[in-house]
């Protein structure tokens, strides 16, 4: 059981709450000012002392940043309570082909994100005009390797190779990203359990349930619907028994519909889209757009917003991810946990 210290600071009370089990935040439905989550210590029996500074009409700050921390206290002590019992070390192999900065930077952070985890990570590099055989046979060795549970294709892959092709040669028990058709078709399947949720949605999904956000029976909405964040976010919602919308590029009153939702998932790649006049008071606002913005003031000349315009979000919805730091954090986080979740079944481990 975790204890969850409140602090309403505009009246100068504490109150000292108790949740059960992971779900180590509480949303407080009457609280307007920015939520500070800050877990004091790891795992099961942590404790979370959430802050709240009063400034009216300003929604939670649902912080991804300090989730994704707790969810990786919590795997490090797995990994080690794994190795310790069964000398077991969970292992992700990724495969980057070409030599795209972003997609480089990608891979750094997640081999980092396992080292600090205790996962161990490998990582084949493949020159951007390799043969897709080449990439396939790369698959294939991972696929057969014994230490591996996880393996991860970075995306985009160059345009001479057939992405369908060398996604569905990833074996079904590792595939980590959970973009396997079979994982897809099973996510959308009702009775069916797919061994893995890809990483962003289901980190979208964990962010609500941290912070007690009601799904069954609200009315949600997802903006975009592409593989890796829309069209998954969307059948998880529904999973979860929301009523989904879905608006895509040719949707033709996409403000009217968002208007609607209760729980609002923007996924689309475009800044600021959303504006305030597209949300309904008290919404909850998970925003996976990350968008650079040109800004002289800025070190580096560009800031990242997301697909939802903060500023005016924060003043009608009563909880809101911040770009960065909201969803981001949480994705890297989610491919750890599938990767300790296929490690564990991969050797029958509780
Ligand atoms: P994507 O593949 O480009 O898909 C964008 C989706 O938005 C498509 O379904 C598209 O509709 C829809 N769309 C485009 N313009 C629209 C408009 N004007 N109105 C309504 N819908 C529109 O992008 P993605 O890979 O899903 O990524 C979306 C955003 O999330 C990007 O900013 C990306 O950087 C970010 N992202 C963040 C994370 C993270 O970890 N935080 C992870 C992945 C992605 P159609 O299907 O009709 O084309």
């Amino acid at each position: 059981m975790a204890s969850v210290m409140f602090t309403d600071c505009s009246s100068i009370s504490s109150t000292l709450l108790h949740v059960n089990g992971r779900r180590g935040a509480i949303l407080f439905p009457h609280c307007v000012g920015q939520l500070r989550l800050r877990s004091t210590a790891s795992a099961r029996g942590c404790s979370i002392s959430i802050r709240c500074s009063s400034s009216p009409s300003s929604a939670t700050s649902v912080d991804g940043k300090a989730v994704a921390k707790t969810i990786r206290d919590e795997i490090t002590l797995d990994v080690s309570r794994m190795k310790e019992s069964i000398g077991v070390v969970p292992g992700l192999a990724v495969i980057l082909v070409g030599d795209r900065k972003d997609s480089a930077t990608y891979v750094r952070n997640k081999k980092k994100a396992c080292e600090s985890v205790g996962i161990k990570s490998l990582e084949v590099r493949l020159a951007e005009d390799c043969s897709e055989e080449q990439v396939l046979k790369s698959i294939s060795c991972f696929n057969d390797d014994p230490s591996i549970h996880g393996i991860l294709v970075q995306l985009p892959l160059p345009s001479h190779m057939d992405e369908q092709n060398i996604l569905n040669a990833v074996s079904i028990e590792k595939d980590v990203d959970g973009f396997h058709p079979l994982n897809i078709g099973r996510l959308a399947m009702r009775g069916r359990e797919p061994l893995f949720v890809p990483c962003t949605p289901k980190g979208c999904i964990e962010l609500l349930h941290r912070y007690n956000v009601e799904i069954k029976g609200k009315r949600a909405v997802v903006i975009g619907r592409s593989n890796i964040v829309g069209m998954p976010a969307a059948l998880l919602l529904q999973r979860e028994d929301a009523t989904v919308s879905i608006i895509h590029s040719r949707t033709k009153n996409p403000e009217e519909i968002t208007r609607e939702a209760d729980i609002i998932i923007a996924a689309v790649g475009k800044p600021n889209m959303v504006r305030g006049s597209w949300i309904k008071p008290g919404a909850v606002i998970i925003d996976v757009g990350i968008n650079p913005v040109d800004d002289p003031n800025a070190p580096r000349g560009y800031r990242l917003v997301g697909d939802v315009c903060y500023e005016e979000a924060c003043q009608i919805a009563s909880a809101i991810t911040p770009v960065p730091g909201g969803v981001g954090p949480m994705t890297i986080a989610m491919l750890l946990s599938n990767t300790l979740i296929s490690a564990k079944r991969i050797h029958n481990f509780e």
